[in-house]
């Protein structure tokens, strides 16, 4: 199969790699899912993964990023520090630097061995928390410098990147997947599948959203 037909989504389970999950199978003939083991606090989200790549038939790629951990404790990878919104022009305490940079690289390096042309990442700009590696001009800056480093035509995209949250949902939505991200995906920072422990932030801004879309779609505004 021809090259431009292959895609890889870098995928955690979550409501947005999910989402990108389904609109990489409506564009591409072939999808592969890759997802990074840092220690995460919650293995859960792995499983959560394997079942959902599982269940839609999907070729899974698991890499050990342990590393990621090592250099970088923060509160996505130790349980004594605690979530917190990044207040005061701080960074939240959930943001690992550099983690971006580093899960697109290698998921291009996976795509260029399975002769992938397309490497699709849920990252989004809009509800960026502050994570510098989730903006658009940092994904357009790591598109020339891939392209460059293994002299390839990679194309990333980003279809979530100047969406928000409740325009997330549409887009579940309008890839007939609205209720299956809705039960199971993983967003949730202490491990609760679906709605979610519905007090962390991760939980907050999905369930705002939710509650945004439902609004406007009842009144016809979406
Ligand atoms: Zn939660």
């Amino acid at each position: 199969m021809e090259k431009n037909k292959r895609a890889v989504v870098v995928f955690s389970g979550g409501q947005d790699s999910t989402t990108c999950l389904f609109w990489a199978l409506k564009k591409f003939k072939h999808v592969e899912l890759v997802t990074f083991d840092y220690d995460q606090r919650h293995k859960e989200e792995i499983t959560v993964a394997k079942e959902i790549a599982e269940e839609q038939g999907l070729r899974h790629h698991i890499l050990d990023m342990a590393l990621l951990n090592q250099l970088a404790p923060n509160a996505l990878t130790r349980e004594s520090i605690d979530v917190t919104h990044g207040e005061n022009g701080d960074l939240p305490s959930t943001f690992v630097p550099g983690r971006n940079l580093l899960f697109l690289s290698f998921a291009a390096i996976l795509a260029k061995q399975i002769d992938a042309r397309h490497i699709i990442t849920g990252v989004c700009e809009t509800d960026f928390s502050g994570y510098p590696d989730c903006r658009g001009i940092f994904v357009k800056s790591l598109n020339v410098t891939l392209n460059l480093s293994m002299d390839n035509d990679f194309v990333l995209h980003t279809p979530l990147m100047w969406l928000d949250k409740a325009e997330t949902w549409k887009l579940a939505e309008e890839l007939g997947a609205f209720d299956y991200i809705r039960e199971k995906t993983l967003t949730c920072y202490n491990g609760i599948r679906g709605s979610g422990c519905g007090e962390c932030p991760s939980c907050e801004l999905r369930q705002k959203g939710l509650e945004k879309y439902i609004r406007l779609r009842s009144e016809g505004e979406m």
